[in-house]
Parts: C-alpha cells; sequence; structure tokens
C-alpha cells in the first residue's frame, strides 16, 4: 500500500449502529471519519449521527455480511486511511481481516490506547488474554484495529450518506436466522459475582454457591469444567480467558485452584476471596482474603453469618 493518507480514518460498520468507540479510535489518528456500512439502511443513518461521511453498500438482503469483505477492503485500501477501525464482534472481525489481507497490515485487537507519534500510530493492545499489554508502532500502511464497538451515536449532526452497489461474494444466502437463547446471566453488571469451581461434588449442591449468591446479592459463575465438562451451569456463566471477563466489587472463588486461564477473567475484580480445601492452591497467591476448609462446611457457614440459606 502506498503513503496513507493522514487525514482519514475509516470505521468499518456491520449491522450493529453501536460505532462510538470506534469512531473515538478513529478521531485519535486523524480529523475526517468515513463510515463504510454493510447493514440496513437505519444502520448507516444511525451510524451517520457520528462520523463525517458514510458509504453504504446498500441493502444485504438474503447475503450475510461477511460476503461484503473483499468489496469493504478494495474500498478501503482505494482511500488509504491512515487507521481502520471495527467492532471487536464476529462480521467485525471478518471484515477487519479482509481488510487486513488487502492492505498487507496486521489486526490488532484488545486495544488499550492509539495515539500518533513521529508519523507513526502507536497502539497499545492487550495480548495472552489480556495479562500483558503491548506496544507496536505502525507505519506504511494503514493501522487495523478492532476495538469495543461502545454505544449508539446520538442524534444531532447527520453526516452525508451516499450509496455505492454493494458487490458481495455470491457463494452464501442466509437461509435462516434464529436469536441465541441466553441463560440471564448478567455478569458484567454484577458488583458481586461467587464462582464455583471443580471442587463441587454434585449438581445438587449449586444450591449451596445459590444460597451464598443470594445472600451476598451475587450472580452464580464457575470456572470453565462446570460449564463445558459437566455442564452444570450455561457457557455464559464460565470466567476467564475463553470465557467471559468480569470486574465485580466482590469475586468469590470457591472451590477452584486459580488457574491462570480462569484468574485472567476476574483481574479487574477489586477484592477476591478464595475459598479452598487445599492450602498450596495457586488462588491462594491471587486473592485478598482466603479461607482454607471444605466448602461444604464454610460456604453454609458464611451463608448463614449473612442472613442467608441455602437454596
Ligand atoms: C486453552 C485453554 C483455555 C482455558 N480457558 C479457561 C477459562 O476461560 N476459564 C476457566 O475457568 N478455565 C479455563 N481453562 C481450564 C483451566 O486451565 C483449568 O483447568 C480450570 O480453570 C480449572 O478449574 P477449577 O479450578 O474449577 O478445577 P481444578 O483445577 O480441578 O480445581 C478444583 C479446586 O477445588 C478444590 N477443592 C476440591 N474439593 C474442595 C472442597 N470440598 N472444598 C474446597 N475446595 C475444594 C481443590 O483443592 C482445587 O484447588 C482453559 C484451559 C485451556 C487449555
Amino acid at each position: 500500500m502506498n503513503a496513507s493518507n493522514a487525514s482519514q480514518s475509516w470505521v468499518v460498520v456491520a449491522d450493529d449502529p453501536a460505532v462510538t468507540g470506534l469512531v473515538e479510535v478513529a478521531r485519535t489518528v486523524a480529523d475526517e471519519v468515513v463510515a463504510v456500512v454493510v447493514g440496513a439502511r437505519p444502520v448507516a443513518d444511525t451510524v451517520a449521527a457520528g462520523v463525517d461521511r458514510v458509504v453504504w453498500l446498500g441493502e444485504p438482503g438474503a447475503v450475510p455480511l461477511e460476503a461484503f469483505a473483499p468489496q469493504v477492503a478494495e474500498l478501503v485500501a482505494a482511500a488509504r486511511p491512515v487507521a481502520v477501525v471495527g467492532a471487536a464482534t464476529p462480521a467485525g472481525r471478518a471484515l477487519l481481516g479482509a481488510v487486513a489481507a488487502r492492505t498487507q497490515a496486521p489486526v490488532l485487537g484488545g486495544v488499550r490506547t492509539v495515539s500518533v507519534a513521529d508519523g507513526r500510530v502507536v497502539v497499545t493492545h492487550a495480548v495472552m488474554g489480556g495479562i500483558a499489554e503491548r506496544t507496536v508502532a505502525l507505519e506504511g500502511g494503514p493501522a487495523v484495529l478492532a476495538v469495543e464497538a461502545g454505544a449508539v451515536p446520538a442524534g444531532g449532526a447527520t453526516a452525508p450518506v451516499a450509496e455505492v452497489a454493494g458487490a458481495p461474494l455470491d457463494a452464501a444466502t442466509v437461509t435462516q436466522v434464529r436469536p441465541k437463547v441466553r441463560a440471564g446471566v448478567d455478569l458484567g453488571a454484577a458488583s458481586v459475582v461467587v464462582g464455583v469451581g471443580r471442587g463441587l461434588k454434585a449438581e445438587a449442591d449449586l444450591g449451596l454457591i445459590r444460597g451464598l449468591a443470594a445472600a451476598v446479592h451475587g450472580e452464580v459463575a464457575c470456572s470453565r469444567p462446570l460449564a463445558e465438562g459437566v455442564e452444570w451451569l450455561p457457557k455464559e456463566s464460565y470466567i476467564g480467558i475463553s470465557g467471559q471477563h468480569v470486574a465485580p466489587d466482590l469475586y468469590v472463588a470457591v472451590a477452584i485452584s486459580g488457574q491462570l486461564q480462569h484468574m485472567v477473567g476476574v483481574r479487574d475484580a477489586k477484592v477476591i476471596v478464595a475459598v479452598n480445601n487445599d492450602k498450596n492452591a495457586p488462588v491462594f497467591g491471587q486473592c485478598d482474603y482466603g479461607v482454607v476448609g471444605d466448602l461444604y462446611q464454610v460456604v453454609p457457614a458464611l451463608t448463614a453469618a449473612l442472613g442467608g440459606s441455602d437454596d
């Protein structure tokens, strides 16, 4: 790719108009922000409230949005923006991947900060599941960045929306869309989370954990083996590198050994309390308060002390 147009960033949008996070990053490195939208017209109109110009590829109909990725990549490559920002969602990543392949640029995810120094875009982003940060300086092509989407732009100044005829790949057709039935667990919003691990002997014993969670007005979560192994709790309930990342005021880890893959998911918890019958469990090196003991004695005692009862 030839030298970038330093005054312009692009955001690539699938069908989610929650783009304030994308636009914020895009504006950090360029004055003008252009959005290319492959979703339906209302998405383009909503996005227009937050950017300077919108390129809309027309109604996608029964074509999966990912099929527009090569066309998006061509449009972006022709504009030579200094940065291309998309949402860290499956559709967003597909679009960014095509842009990166076309422009021969790496996609950087988990973006924490973006700045410009000496004509280069400098990106700090999370690596290794969030336990480390890496700083990368990019030049000679766009910075292709996957970021948290943010919110829907508030109404107000509306940028022009230019329609460009969509030219999707014709190999795929959407034949059915079924909403996913969610478990109703909103761990991200919980101020207290009680996580339970493989030390629990039976599914019926979850009542003990639910009782403790109710006593502390918290949500129940778990380690991966309980959700993906024995399936005692829904997959949305497990915390860790490949599960949920949570930031509650209090995380109570019951019979969880404290493996890195789990603890990464609670590294932003303000206070961690661990209950484990093995005094050498790694979790005791990562908690603020620890109780060495059998969960079948400690949890009912804690629940009772907090004025609650078992399920
Ligand atoms: C690529 C990859 C990704 C992974 N991603 C995740 C992830 O996102 N989240 C995740 O959780 N895991 C993940 N894992 C699995 C992870 O490595 C651990 O295997 C898992 O977290 C262990 O779960 P646990 O602590 O519940 O079980 P264990 O490690 O078996 O620990 C059980 C603990 O319970 C204690 N215990 C037993 N009985 C009692 C009792 N009666 N009272 C009190 N304590 C008791 C034991 O002392 C022990 O410390 C991943 C693994 C891989 C390879």
